[in-house]
């Protein structure tokens, strides 16, 4: 596996891996890696020639400065594990090639300047107003900013995003399709540790007794797609809100069923003929969690 630390570098191998006709499949993270990303890896390998993975940590999608300051970093680990899932090029920048220091002194200032890079002033609309939207502004417009330069920069055939950020990749398909990107957008599964919970690169700041309870966040949500028949959707919620405040080390952000493609609240349930999804987030131990789960 190659590792790569500069955008010359990035973009002169996937130029060469395009000129011999190989496809390229790119995989986006912020590192600590664990089976969730492995399994967009492997699902790249399988349906392209080449598999790209970049591992950075984006400052400007973070809109708490101690999440940024305390999440975790792994890199040799995470190297090894690329390697043994058969990833042809790790691309590792630092924040100074990512970007100039007019982004990154504006963003110290809290200015917005919306002449920065594409992806920082695209509106997304409802899709980018609820949930993590309205709970960390500027997240997504932050995602939208990195994630633009990194295809620009690989121009990959296909790009694979977990459903575990189910509304993330609601941001980047809307994005994708506002830029005329010709990338192709791969959802791949939730991959969940035994007890249920989505696996996370913030669940390595849990403690044993917190990712035990933690388990209680997908339980909600398996339960409340049990109940989806039998209840309107004012009793689900009710359902969620009551069945997770059971786990007092836990906090509710908030619990949301929503149209699985605007992201719209649903009202009415169910809707004919439209899928929903289940949507929770929540604070353990000073860590903040996030699921979902599709519901018909
Ligand atoms: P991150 O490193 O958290 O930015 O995640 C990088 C990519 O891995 C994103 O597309 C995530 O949605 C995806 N991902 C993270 N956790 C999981 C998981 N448990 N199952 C599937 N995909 C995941």
């Amino acid at each position: 596996m190659i590792i790569l630390n500069s955008k010359l570098q990035l973009s002169a191998y996937t130029d060469n891996v395009r000129n011999q006709h190989n496809s390229i499949g790119f995989v986006p993270t912020m590192g600590a890696l664990h089976s969730g990303h492995i399994s967009l890896v492997d699902m790249a390998k399988y349906q392209c020639d080449k598999v790209v993975c970049s591992i950075f940590v984006n400052p400007t999608q973070f809109n708490d400065l101690n999440d940024l300051k305390n999440y975790p970093r792994t890199i040799e680990v995470d190297c090894q594990m690329l390697e043994k899932a058969g990833c042809d090029a790790v691309f590792i920048p630092d924040v100074q090639e990512m970007y100039s220091t007019q982004e990154l002194e504006l963003k110290k200032q809290g200015v917005e300047d919306k002449s920065w890079t594409e992806g920082k002033d695209i509106d997304f609309g409802i899709i980018g107003r609820v949930m993590e939207g309205a709970h960390r502004p500027g997240h997504f417009n932050g995602v939208a900013q990195i994630v633009s330069k990194l295809f620009r920069l690989v121009k990959p055939d296909k790009a694979y995003f977990g459903q575990k950020d189910f509304q993330q990749l609601a941001i980047i398909r809307s994005m994708v399709k506002q830029l005329d990107m010709k990338v192709e957008i791969i959802s791949c599964p939730i991959i969940r540790e035994k007890n249920g919970l989505a696996m996370s690169s913030r669940n390595e700041r849990l403690t044993p007794l917190e990712r035990e309870r933690a388990a209680i966040i997908s339980q909600t949500l398996f339960q409340v797609k049990e109940l989806q028949k039998q209840k309107n959707i004012t009793e689900l919620k009710d359902f969620a809100e009551n069945f997770i405040k059971t786990e007092p080390l836990i906090q509710l952000e908030y619990f949301e069923i929503s149209n699985s493609e605007t992201l719209e609240p649903v009202i009415n349930y169910p809707q004919a003929n439209k899928s929903a999804v289940a949507c929770i987030a929540v604070k353990l131990g000073g860590v903040r969690l996030i699921d979902n789960i599709l519901l018909y």
